[in-house]
């Protein structure tokens, strides 16, 4: 059974159609990778799924675990399980990394969630989350707390954009740690290496899904045209 299911989503803000006619599924335990050039819709989409203040779809459905939420606040729809990664990462200044990755559960082990992405408890468990961070850290913290809330359903929106890139091996670590986890993830993204590392693709054009299938025919779809 879909984790998710987007059908024809319409987006209209102001005159602009940012979506338009948007239908996507997202399988329960699946990576799918959401391909396409700037511009064409995703971080909207992705604010449309977790319910950002403003963002509700002028017509169609989002269903989450079977069940209708176009109208569902933010706060709601983290309750269900829906979780996202921005494209650029916050900052809470002044806690400690600790405190931020334990702020929505005390019970779980900080450093096992800093390990799988790539950083080591011992130097950061203490650090405060900060401008002394590189925007690479702090994405890699953020990926850390998102790992921890376990959620049904994690949307990375561009994890390998920012100032410090993540390597492509990095992003496969905090994949496979999603897969152990048992979480679906919409892994967004413009550039066709990271979809590789996906098990299934569809690539966005004009607001709407223009091809689904395997990551290497999506990736092969995206170099091949426009958009
Ligand atoms: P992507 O994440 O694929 O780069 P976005 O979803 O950020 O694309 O934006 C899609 C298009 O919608 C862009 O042309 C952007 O300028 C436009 N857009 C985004 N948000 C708004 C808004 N609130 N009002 C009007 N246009 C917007
Ligand atoms: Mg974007």
């Amino acid at each position: 059974m879909p984790i998710a299911e987007l059908n024809e989503i319409v987006y209209i803000a102001g005159e602009k159609k940012i979506l338009d006619g948007f239908s996507l599924s997202i399988e329960s335990g699946e990576i799918h990778a959401l391909l396409g050039t700037n511009g064409t819709g995703k971080s909207t989409l992705a604010y449309l799924i977790i319910g950002c203040e403003g963002y509700r779809p002028t017509s169609g459905e989002i269903i989450f675990d079977g069940r209708v939420i176009n109208e569902l606040p933010i706060h709601e729809r983290a309750k269900l399980g829906i979780t996202m990664a921005w494209q650029e990462p916050v900052r809470f200044e002044g806690i400690s990394v600790r405190d931020y990755l334990t702020i929505r559960n005390k019970d779980i082990d900080p450093a096992y969630y800093l390990e799988m992405v790539g950083l080591h408890p011992e130097f950061y468990l203490h650090r405060m989350v900060d401008k002394s961070l590189s925007g690479g850290e702090r994405k890699r913290i953020e990926l850390a707390s998102i790992l921890a809330l376990n959620p049904k359903l994690a949307i990375l929106d561009e994890p390998d954009s920012g100032i410090d890139m993540l390597s492509t091996q990095d992003i496969i670590n905090v994949i496979n740690a999603f897969k152990e986890n048992g979480s679906s993830v919409l892994l967004i993204t413009h550039r066709e290496e990271i979809a590789l590392i996906a098990d299934r693709a569809s690539q966005i054009c004009g607001g709407k899904v223009v091809f689904s299938g395997s990551p290497h025919e999506v990736a092969e779809y995206y170099k091949s045209r426009e958009c």
